[in-house]
């Protein structure tokens, strides 16, 4: 038995077979590098990092696409408001986005292209679509002829009235049909351009990501992912443009993540709803991020509470000293690392328990994963896995090193799939400073911010600079006051 997907395309449960045996090509849609990335943002971009590292944990080599949208409708009016050019705005952003995903412990993507270094292979696409009949050309504009692919709509599943009601395009009364969309917009006034057959312009949305599809992975990918509200019309057009162009189909499975929420909303910029993952990250680690953003199967939507935050984090705690507690015995069993069969030792009733948990903790975690990467299944079998290591820890009768060091490698594969184990001793130790530290920060915070509601800048500014000395730096956002420890 294998990896099994639930497709989007099909809407079914479906065996992972990629093309190409071994070899796996995934592609997911980036953000638009107008600002820093939200935690909803994050679990998308976790979710592809466990994806991966799955899939890699069951011997596959995959290749991971994930682009940047640096050029856009909100990068250039976010731009506009601050006074910078668009390219320093997403030149800030897109570094911000590798810092914060990278503190978040996502591994880079193989390859990372960003939309204005693909402008020829945009071109180029989009002229093959003239040729084909399948594009016109308005005042500089190019749009797609919606009504030349016939299966148009087949992700979606929506029928043509609901497509013209339910597109997100301008109505624009130059087009045939309301459902054709841009992928050539003539230059505005004022706004970053490149040349074309067409005249100055900049390229749409959709043809970004088919290009640097194609472009990195070939015509038909493994698998495509993105955010649920990506589904329809970004997939559906990128769909429509790749295989009207090739003739072959474009994605083979499509995994679409559910929306993190709060209070029962979308968390989104346009609702002014959200908390930057950075500033996530100035108080909860990594690892206790994660532990909430996957704690759901990524087809069903997550709630956002700091109770949930707190609740992982002392899950974490639980884990993290159960690991603790068994490293000893992994350090004094070298041999662990050759032999790997658990069933050779001689051993007492307990051992013979608990190296039935270990097989049965492999068995469920590979099937909870197998199982369209199901991780809020995979961390309830770790964590009653956890219960039991802790029973045979404490249980009077020995069990022998042999086995809790099995245990313990056992237990940190499984953790390192889904990266909910801090490995490094600094990082623990940080953070326990910071949690014991917490409450006397956030008093000498409430005191600067009545300073500041008194206009008393002395006090405010003695309280910045004093923290600064011990290396607590502050941050003022629009949600409060954060502080993070500097080096
Ligand atoms: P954007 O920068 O808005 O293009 O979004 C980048 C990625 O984050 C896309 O794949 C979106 O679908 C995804 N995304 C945006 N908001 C959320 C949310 N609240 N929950 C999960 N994913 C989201
Ligand atoms: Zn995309």
């Amino acid at each position: 038995m294998g990896v099994k997907i639930y497709n989007s395309l099909s809407r079914q449960l479906e065996e992972f077979s990629p093309q190409i045996e071994g070899q796996v090509s995934m592609y997911s849609c980036g953000p638009t590098v107008y600002d820093y990335i939200h935690i909803g943002n994050a679990r998308t971009a976790l979710v592809t990092d466990i994806i991966r590292r799955y899939l890699e944990y069951r011997g596959y080599a995959v290749k991971l696409v994930q682009n940047l949208t640096d050029i856009d409708d909100k990068i250039i009016t976010r731009a506009q408001t601050l006074g910078v050019s668009s390219s320093q705005l997403a030149d800030t952003n897109g570094q911000a986005y590798f810092e914060d995903t990278q503190r978040l412990g996502i591994q880079p993507a193989d390859v990372h292209p960003k939309a204005t270094e693909h402008i020829p292979e945009m071109i180029d696409l989009i002229k093959t679509l003239i040729a084909k009949n399948a594009a016109y050309v308005i005042e500089g504009s190019v749009y797609y002829r919606v009504n030349s692919f016939k299966e148009y709509g087949k992700l979606s599943r929506r029928k043509p009235e609901d497509l013209l009601a339910g597109a997100r395009v301008e109505v624009d009364p130059r087009k045939e049909d309301p459902r054709d969309f841009d992928m050539w917009k003539a230059a505005k006034p004022g706004e970053p351009f490149w040349d074309s057959p067409w005249g100055p312009g900049r390229p749409g949305w959709h043809i970004e990501c088919s290009s640097m599809a194609m472009k990195h992975l070939g015509e038909t990918i493994d698998i495509h992912a993105g955010g649920e509200d990506l589904l329809f019309p970004h997939h559906e057009n990128e769909i429509a443009q790749s295989e009207l162009a090739t003739g072959k189909p474009f994605a083979r499975y499509w995994v679409h993540v559910a929306f993190l929420k709060i209070d029962g909303k979308r968390m989104g910029k346009s609702e002014q709803n959200f908390i930057f993952l950075r500033e996530a990250l100035d108080k909860y680690s990594a690892e206790i991020i994660r532990h909430f953003l996957i704690s759901a199967h990524y087809r069903h939507p997550l709630d956002y509470s700091l109770e949930s935050l707190q609740k992982s984090e002392s899950a974490l705690k639980r884990l993290n000293n159960c690991v603790d507690s068994l490293q000893k015995y992994y350090e004094a069993t070298p041999e662990i690392e050759e032999n790997n069969s658990t069933a050779s030792v001689d051993t007492s009733h307990e051992d013979s328990e608990l190296l039935e948990m270990i097989k049965t903790l492999q068995i469920q975690f590979t099937d909870a994963m197998d199982n369209d990467f199901n991780t809020a299944k995979a961390i309830g079998t770790i964590f009653s896995f956890v219960s039991h290591v802790n029973k045979s820890l404490r249980s009077s009768n020995e069990v022998s090193s042999y086995t809790l060091a099995n245990a313990y490698k056992v237990l940190l594969e499984t953790c390192q799939v889904l990266g909910i184990y801090t490995m490094d001793e600094q990082d623990k130790d940080t953070e326990n400073t910071a949690a014991s530290l917490d409450p006397l920060v956030e008093l000498l915070l409430e005191i600067r911010q009545d300073a500041r509601e008194q206009k008393d800048w002395d006090t405010s500014d003695k309280i910045r600079d004093r923290l600064k000395e011990i290396d607590i730096e502050i941050q003022d956002t629009r949600e409060g006051t954060s502080w993070k420890f500097v080096s």
